[in-house]
């Protein structure tokens, strides 16, 4: 009999970004306010047949194709590394699987695409092993745990909602959800970037400050949460592409409360009060030939679908 598993998780902002001091390991560590955003990865898996090893196949019609033509369809794959893992965590050989991603999250735009279909394949995969083998289900904290030595963002796709990240992002402490529904625009950008080149530039510029206590703070309107948006990576960022200056200063000119650098960039983040706004002003950017789309927080993290 062929078994059948779907699940879904969600891409990210991050509201605050802050960063620290560089380690001895070559890391920074991060305080981090995630919000999940109800832009959602979509997996199924069916079970292959036996020798067939692991294919995936990758699809979606939100996307320009070329996101699409970059996700990689070998072990490269997170959700290969993801089977591999829990497999091994089990004791078990690599099962057979064919696994379809339907990509909603814009690919390399700092939104965490990978890491959400990490998560989802995570859940997925929890739930298959038990039909399949009767094997008993990891919890969340521990699938977070498996997650978190694959990518940092990892654990919080896997929670979702409002949650503070620290160490790397991938310490997870869930706060309560914001009050209100958040209206995003998001733009992202023809041209890549590269994180190491942010983190070195963020060095150079000695930005150092300490860290906020970040799960004490009070969000309770749009306004509010635009007030408080903070990214250490910013001027980083800006002083490597200098045109999302440009693109920051024309989103609030053009209604949003705050625009900003999202993570490392370049995709830029943009929260408006009104979503027809956040729409029209998507649609306009968009007839300019700026690929941007909008999306709502917070959003579910991932979780089995029917
Ligand atoms: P983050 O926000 O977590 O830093 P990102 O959203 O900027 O990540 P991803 O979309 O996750 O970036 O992709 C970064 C790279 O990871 C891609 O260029 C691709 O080569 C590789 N990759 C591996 N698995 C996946 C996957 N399932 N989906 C997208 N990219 C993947």
């Amino acid at each position: 009999m062929t078994t059948v598993v779907k699940a879904s998780a969600p891409a990210k902002v991050n509201l605050v970004f802050e960063v620290g001091a560089i380690q001895a390991d070559g890391y920074h560590p991060v305080n981090s306010l995630y919000l999940a955003l109800n832009l959602r990865e979509e997996l199924t898996l069916v079970s292959g047949e036996v020798g067939s090893g692991i294919s995936i196949y990758v699809h979606g019609d939100t996307l320009p194709e070329r996101h699409i033509e970059a996700v990689p369809t070998d072990e490269s794959n997170l959700v290969f590394k993801v089977v591999a893992a829990l497999a091994s965590h089990h004791g078990l050989a690599t099962p057979d699987l064919q696994i379809d991603i339907h990509k909603r999250i814009p690919v390399a735009g700092g939104m965490a695409g990978g890491s959400s279909d990490a998560a989802a394949m995570l859940v997925a995969l929890n739930e298959f092993f038990y039909q399949e083998l009767g094997i008993t289900k990891l919890t969340l904290a521990e699938l977070a745990q498996l997650g978190a030595g694959l990518g940092s963002d990892i654990p919080f796709c896997l929670y979702g909602g409002l949650a503070l990240g620290t160490n790397r992002g991938e310490q997870i402490q869930e706060l309560p959800s914001l009050e209100f529904e958040s209206n995003w625009l998001l733009c992202i950008s023809n041209q890549g970037l590269s994180t190491p080149l942010v983190y070195q530039k963020f060095d150079e510029l000695d930005l150092l400050h300490d860290f906020s206590d970040l799960a004490a703070m009070k969000i309770t309107s749009a306004q509010e949460l635009a007030g408080l948006m903070a990214n250490d990576l910013e001027p980083a960022t800006l002083a490597l592409m200098p045109a999302l200056s440009d693109l920051k200063a024309k989103l609030e000119e053009l209604g949003a409360l705050k625009a900003m650098v999202s993570g490392s960039g370049p995709t830029v983040a943009a929260l408006f009060e009104s979503s027809e706004r956040c729409v029209e002003v998507a649609k306009l950017l968009n007839s300019h030939g700026i690929f941007a789309l909008t999306s709502t927080g917070d959003s579910a993290g991932a979780r089995l679908e029917g």
